[in-house]
């Protein structure tokens, strides 16, 4: 099995003890065991703002050589409770373990990991420690996977080495309906399918990083997320199986890392989107929401609008500036101030009206939606920030998610 422990599970030397006490325990109960490890608790923050401190615009590479120290520490520190424990350990760094990955520093993606050396570590009875959130990439970079990149990792690692499970230990007890710090009804989740937890993490839960759904829906990896401070069992992130449709609504996020950009009245001719959004791609930004609306008149103009992550904002002001006379924009809008909230469920597929319902509630509420998204199973609204929470409260109550629901 492989369990990964995030920042505040190895956040102290007592807590580091309660992970290598739990591994040497599932490996007493008759498993082969490796562990994924994050950073300690604030660290990664720690590195990246010494590296902000030194020069606004840090090089990427160099911020990955920085960030990835922050889980060789956790990684030999685990090992070292492990030993002390009367277990056998060993870490391993993301370049010993061949974790490849392209060269997108800091949010590079994994494309293969030998598990040779896996193999022989759990042949040999040892409990294998791997630093989370790194890889190397062909030219020998050290490279991350993005903030919550150990998710990623560990799903990766029990990909290749074809583990029953991959146990997600937290500091949460599983996967909620919605952030219980905002919305006192909110339940923990028994069984997700794969795609709404898609959604979910790409909506804003943090509880997952998205690519590491990806990958176990790719490769049929069971998550279990559970805490780390407990024996209850938390949420199972699995495929698709009988019963999860009947809930039309499986949770409701709200996400205010986004910032909202507009290029007002750019030409409405073929090649104008592919000029910004290929601008945007070659710089490797990535957007989430896109909107353009068919020109209203015979100005042929029309105004496009996206949403990118506001830590991205700078990087995306230079490209799009670039671009806006090309494609004769008359100005560009930045609006920081906007959350993102979204209702989720793989019942949506099958009942009608859903997204009117969730219009409806934020009506009756009095707030203003300013741009839609919709999926196969998801709708997202954006709203004023200050709304956020209110909105995210009123569609839980508003779609029934405080009782709890038989399913099957
Ligand atoms: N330490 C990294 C971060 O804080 C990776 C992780 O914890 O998953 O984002
Ligand atoms: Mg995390």
């Amino acid at each position: 099995m492989v369990q990964k422990y995030g920042g505040t599970s190895v956040g102290s030397v007592d807590r580091i003890h309660n992970v290598a006490a739990r591994a040497v325990a599932a490996q007493a109960a008759g498993n082969e065991v490796v562990l994924i490890v994050s950073a300690m608790a604030g660290e990664t923050n720690r590195l990246l703002d010494l590296a902000r401190r030194v020069t606004e615009l840090p090089d990427r590479r160099e911020l990955d050589v920085i960030a990835a120290t922050g889980e060789q520490v956790s990684s030999a520190l685990v090992a070292m409770a492990i030993q002390s424990q009367g277990g056998k350990a060993r870490s391993f760094l993301g370049h010993q373990l061949k974790i490849r990955t392209d060269s997108a520093f800091t949010s590079a993606r994994i494309l293969a990991i030998d598990a040779e050396a896996l193999r022989q570590s759990l042949k040999h009875g040892s409990i294998a420690v791997v630093a989370g959130f790194q890889g190397v990439d062909d030219a020998g970079n050290i490279t991350t996977l993005g903030r919550g990149g150990s998710d990623t990792s560990a799903v990766a690692v029990a990909a290749a080495i074809r583990a029953d499970v991959c146990e997600i230990y937290t500091d949460v007890d599983g996967v909620y309906t919605a952030d219980p710090n905002v919305c006192p009804g909110a339940r923990k989740i028994e069984r997700i399918s794969y795609e709404e937890m898609l959604e979910l993490a790409a909506l804003g839960a943090k509880v997952l990083q998205r690519r590491s759904v990806e990958v176990a829906m790719k490769y049929g990896v069971p998550i279990h997320v559970r805490s780390s401070f407990s024996d209850a069992p938390g949420t199972w992130v699995v495929g698709e199986e009988a019963g999860l449709e009947s809930v039309v609504v499986t949770g409701v996020t709200s996400d205010k890392s986004e910032a909202r950009v507009m290029l007002v009245a750019v030409e409405d001719r073929p090649g104008v989107v592919a000029t910004i959004f290929g601008a945007l791609a070659a710089e490797n930004i990535s957007v989430d929401m896109i909107i353009q609306n068919a020109s209203s008149d015979a100005t042929g103009r029309t105004d496009v609008t996206f949403t990118a992550a506001k830590s991205e904002l700078d990087r995306v002001d230079k490209v799009v500036q670039a671009v806006a006379e090309q494609v004769g924009a008359r100005e560009v809008r930045f609006e920081r101030d906007i959350a993102k909230v979204s209702i989720v469920g793989l019942g949506m597929r099958s009942h009608a009206g859903v997204a009117a319902r969730m219009f409806d509630i934020l009506f009756r509420e009095g707030i203003n939606i300013q741009a839609i998204a919709t999926s196969e199973i998801k709708v997202s609204c954006i709203v004023a920030a200050k709304y956020a929470e209110l909105a995210v409260r009123a569609l839980h109550d508003g779609f029934g998610l405080d009782r709890p629901t038989t399913t099957g």
